[in-house]
């Protein structure tokens, strides 16, 4: 259990579903892990359950003073970064006739504009060799109704990992993204949908997988590990599907 030892992990979205998922198996691996999430009160919650040597740090990120916060609180505590794992996003779902600036900025801040700043920040302290992993998502690689915002927010991301893999290059910094399919985090419960039409939507997406059920945080958490360990020093600027074959169907 010993493949980040001593690295030092920076996750964002950490209180909640993947992101909590890899904050542990980063710290049973041997990482020192900032777990950074907008809410005090749930990060104090989720720290009660953790063990190893980490860090909470409460940051909005779509807040740019918030990204500069996280990113020095973590230099003064540890030093330089070896992991920075942008991983914080949101999903509310609305059809394009019904969609607003507010709606459109909200999703844009937090899961584009959010993950550059840190990065923007972070770099200068990203140790030479180090890496930095998104959660991306299948969605812009197919179409699901009510998803264009998000669909576009994480295609938009995909994008500028790109560019960014080219722009680190010469300090041997890996960048990779994680595309998870269907995982059973609180998020679908937070995209202000009645129940019983995210129920519905649930089995939808389960039938649709080859593998036929959702995916676990753990699942994901297990890529986020390969990815950021020796184990994948010679994976660069992937995009690696954890989806149950469903982006291929
Ligand atoms: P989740 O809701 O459990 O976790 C999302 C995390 O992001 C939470 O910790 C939340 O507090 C945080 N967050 C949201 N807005 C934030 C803000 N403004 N500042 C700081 N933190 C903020 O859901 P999850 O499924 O674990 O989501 C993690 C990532 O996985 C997201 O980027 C999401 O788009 C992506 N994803 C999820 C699925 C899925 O099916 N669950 C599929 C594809 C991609």
């Amino acid at each position: 259990m010993t493949k980040l030892k001593n690295k030092v992990a920076v996750i964002t979205g950490a209180n909640s579903g993947i992101g909590l998922a890899t904050a542990k198996l980063y710290l049973k691996e041997g990482a020192k892990v900032v777990l950074s999430g907008r809410r005090k009160e749930a990060l104090d919650e989720v720290a009660k359950e953790l063990d190893g040597d980490f860090i909470t740090v409460v940051a909005d990120v779509s807040k740019d003073e918030d990204n500069k916060n996280l990113i020095e609180q973590t230099t003064n505590h540890y030093g330089n970064i070896d992991i920075l794992f942008l991983n914080a996003g949101i999903a509310p779902p609305t059809p394009t006739t019904d969609i607003t600036a507010e709606h459109y900025n909200e999703i844009f801040d937090i899961n584009v504009k959010g993950p550059i700043i840190a990065i923007k920040e972070a770099l200068p302290h990203i140790n030479d060799g180090g890496t930095i992993l998104f959660t991306n998502s299948i969605v812009h690689k197919k179409g699901f109704d009510g998803l264009g915002i998000y669909s576009a927010s994480k295609g938009a991301l995909r994008a500028y990992a790109r560019v960014l893999t080219s722009e680190v290059k010469s300090r041997g910094i890996r960048v990779n993204s994680i595309a998870p399919g269907p995982i059973d985090t609180p998020i679908y419960g937070k995209m202000g949908l009645p129940e019983d039409v995210v129920e519905e939507m649930g089995k939808g997406f389960a039938e649709s997988v080859p593998l036929g059920r959702f995916g676990k945080s753990e699942e994901i958490a297990n890529a986020a590990l390969f990815l950021a360990s020796d184990d994948a020093s010679y994976i660069n600027g992937v995009e690696l599907e954890v989806d149950g074959g469903l982006s291929q169907v």
